[in-house]
């Protein structure tokens, strides 16, 4: 029999009644013939109540026992959502991921999976299981311990299991009705997408739209996973949602496929430091090792030997950034004369395929900007992005103006 995933995120499974009806869902596809392995997430604000009973009991918490507690919030939701199957008369039942077993990494909390077996779950199909529902975000590592996968990583687990299985597809029901071309809370004619490709995926993704985890997208892309995006809330069950897929599938799109937004970034500027071999890496060892996420970097060019540096990170990180830099000035290792930090800045990206063929984007998106007055403080390229930090203040103009000019709400 032909083998469906079915992912549902925690609002889908927020509540019983909102499980009957995630089941009946899958009680359509049982019919359809298919064997079902649905992979859900804790119900939604369960594993936020669970890490935040893990912080209030232990700052510094061992994160091994901070696996066993957060992973807990799908257990529940699997067991609840097997026994909604059996009371449909569907032959279900639930698997923790020690049990499948989904094998991790020991890197607790952000744990990478390293093998699904299939034989245990194939073994009840064989059997007359018709829906195997697993508990998403959680593993085993060698050592015998639970891990979980980094927030959000329900999505991870479906698309895993669709790859080790060969499943037909991996739908991932949330409480969107799809991928839009912008968030439409600051673009109102942001436009549902039919299509989008795993690499713009990737991209959006990354960029902050938050609608799958990174991680899955990659591992789909990888492992050509044929992916679609679908709500849960919607009375009509077959409405299409959209499916993340191989770029040879879209046959005519933009060349920008969507704006995306990152709002709270800050920029931040080393002045006049040495321009020698290995300054890079004594400015930004230190900030990984803090735990810096550094995302842009922009090095000017120097002038009797000292240059600026600036890069980017999240607004939250700047006090760790500044600790850090003023460590590594303490002990010489980098020496520059003042840290300027802008807290108010957001990231504004257009992300399309098409830009790969055609040129004149980055102009194009300069020129926007600039009729509408918005100053561009950094930008960085790749062969399918351009970003730019902009004021924060100005960040709605600017999506909105780049929606606009590239005529996103036109398919
Ligand atoms: N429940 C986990 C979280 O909230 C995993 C997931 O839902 O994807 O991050
Ligand atoms: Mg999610």
């Amino acid at each position: 029999m032909p083998t469906l995933v079915m992912k549902f995120g925690g609002t889908s499974v927020a509540n019983l009644d909102r499980i009957k009806r995630a089941a009946k869902r899958v009680g359509v596809e049982v019919s359809k013939g298919y064997n079902v392995i649905v992979v859900v997430s804790a119900m939604s604000g369960k594993t936020n109540e669970l890490v935040g009973w893990v912080e209030e009991t232990s700052p510094l918490f061992d994160a091994r026992e901070y696996d066993a507690i957060v992973s807990s919030g799908e257990n529940v939701t699997a067991g609840l959502m097997a026994l909604t199957l059996q009371e449909m008369n569907i032959n279900a039942r639930s698997w923790q991921g020690w049990q499948v077993p989904l094998i991790t990494s020991s890197a607790h909390a952000a744990a990478r999976i390293e093998d699904i077996p299939t034989k245990n779950i194939n073994a009840k199909f064989d059997q007359g299981v018709r829906v195997a529902v697993v508990a998403g975000f959680q593993g085993i590592s060698s050592e015998g311990r639970i891990t979980t996968l980094g927030r959000g990583g329900s999505d991870t687990t479906a698309v895993a299991f669709a790859a080790a299985f060969g499943a037909e597809r991996c739908d991932i029901y949330t409480d969107v009705d799809g991928i839009y071309t912008t968030d439409p809370r600051v673009e109102n004619k942001a436009r549902k997408l039919d299509k989008i490709a795993f690499e713009e995926m990737l991209e959006l993704a990354s960029l902050g739209a938050k609608v799958l985890q990174t991680r899955s997208v990659e591992l789909a892309m990888r492992f050509k996973v044929k992916l679609r995006v679908l709500s849960s809330f919607e009375e009509q069950s077959d409405s299409a949602g959209t499916l993340v897929c191989d770029e040879e599938e879209i046959m005519e799109s933009n060349v920008v496929a969507g704006v995306a937004f990152q709002r709270d970034e800050a920029k931040m500027t080393l002045i006049s430091i040495a321009d020698r071999p290995g300054i890079a890496a004594a400015i930004f060892m230190p900030l990984s090792d803090a735990g810096v996420n550094v995302d842009m970097i922009v090095q000017n060019i120097s002038e009797e030997g000292r240059t600026d540096m600036t890069f980017s990170c999240p607004v939250d990180q700047v006090g760790r950034a500044q600790q850090a830099m003023a460590k590594a000035k303490d002990s010489g290792e980098i020496n520059f004369h003042d840290l300027i930090a802008d807290t108010d800045v957001a990231k504004v990206s257009v992300v399309g395929i098409g830009m790969r063929s055609h040129t004149g984007v980055a102009a194009k998106m300069f020129h926007v900007l600039s009729a509408e007055g918005v100053n561009i403080k950094v930008i960085t390229t790749s062969e399918i992005k351009i970003s730019v930090l902009v004021d924060r203040k100005y960040m709605e103009l600017a999506v909105q103006a780049l929606h606009d000019a590239f005529d996103l709400d036109k398919a």
